[in-house]
């Protein structure tokens, strides 16, 4: 086992089971959702997976929004895809009415409005957009994603608001297909279901440029990835990026039902799973294991100088804190009992 495993698996068990307050929102509860749930995994650019904790699997949420929107990008190109939707932090709630009052122009791609405006971009019929946001989402997994559909059913029965804001989009001359159709294509991309391993490999995706690490496929134009990662540095974290800048500064993106991803850009891609969400709705131990590595391994990437290499620094963090004598029996453990009573819900 290497060291950077020893280390998350210490790192899973010393964040499982701390309260840390945050609620897990009724909907994450349909896909099996609970309170000491915590998975955290790495990606590195040899497409090497390392992680800890669960390996339930969860709906997507708003993180399919940043590959949605790459996939815009490579579709219609960034001069387009910007007439219609900006790139300026909303510092409003995720379902926030959010369309500039000159531009008529939804804020950002990874606000609610602005990702059913992407989504309406991604094609011209409901089955072509949603296959295409699918393909999209299991090239950057590297398989092939199933749907979680209970969520699914419960989202589109209480779709009201996201329909709102479809038909604001209609009623700006901002959009012109059918908003049901439009949300019913944004909520799948929402309800495909990810483990924590495929969202590390889905950030390490962006973070190598838009090549997938695992597969080798290409998904996105570097130029679209780098769109991609601009926009989540500044707008990923709902209303909450400017704190994440400053203690994690690493471009990210969370979703509802408790995941997070964030990629260091030619190094890694990190993800988190915890379903308690803070007053944001970002993942609150998600956030925790976040600033923590980000601290422990210097990953802050304003920080003037490159992170040393993972491995490395994790057997030195290991030494210093005597957690290698320990053993990894006990957090192997934490590993095995969450696979074996979190089996992935597909349906
Ligand atoms: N499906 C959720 C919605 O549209 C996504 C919200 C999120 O993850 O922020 O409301």
């Amino acid at each position: 086992m290497t060291a950077l495993h020893r280390y998350l698996l210490s790192l899973a068990e010393d964040l499982r089971d701390l309260d840390l307050g945050g609620e897990i929102p009724a909907l994450a509860r349909l896909s099996g959702a609970r309170p000491n749930q915590l998975g955290i995994a790495v990606c590195d650019l040899d497409g090497e997976v390392t992680a800890a904790g669960t390996a339930h699997a969860f709906p997507i949420q708003s993180i399919s929004k940043a590959f949605a929107y790459g996939a815009a990008l490579d579709l219609h190109g960034l001069d387009y895809v910007r007439e219609a939707v900006d790139e300026e932090p909303s510092g409003e709630e995720f379902n926030a009415i959010s369309l500039d009052a000159v531009t008529r122009r939804p804020k950002n791609p990874l606000v609610n409005i602005g990702a059913i405006r992407t989504h309406a971009m991604l094609g011209a019929t409901q089955s072509e957009r949603t296959e295409r946001l699918l393909d999209t989402l299991d090239a950057a997994a590297g398989r092939p994603l199933a749907m979680h559909e209970a969520t699914y059913d419960a989202e589109l029965r209480t779709a009201d608001r996201n329909l709102a804001l479809a038909h604001m989009l209609r009623a700006a001359g901002s959009m012109q297909e059918d908003a049901r159709e439009v949300v019913d294509g944004y909520i799948r991309g929402c309800c495909v279901l990810v483990t924590v391993s495929d969202l590390a490999v889905m950030a390490a995706t962006l973070a190598h440029g838009g090549v997938n690490p695992l597969t080798g496929r290409r998904v996105f134009s570097q130029g679209a990835s780098r769109q991609v990662l601009s926009v989540m540095l500044t707008c990923g974290m709902y209303d909450n990026a400017g704190d994440w800048v400053t203690d994690v500064g690493l471009p990210a993106k969370s979703g509802v039902a408790g995941g997070i991803i964030a990629a260091l850009p030619t190094r890694f891609g990190i993800a988190t799973y915890a379903p308690k969400l803070d007053r944001h709705g970002n993942s609150v131990r998600g956030s925790v294991a976040f600033e923590t590595l980000s601290e422990e391994f210097e990953l802050h990437m304003l920080s003037g100088r490159p992170p040393e290499d993972l491995e490395d620094r994790a057997a030195r963090l290991l030494d210093s804190d005597g957690v290698q004598a320990q053993g990894p029996t006990k957090d192997l453990a934490l590993d095995q009992a969450d696979a074996a009573t979190d089996a992935p819900q597909e349906s």
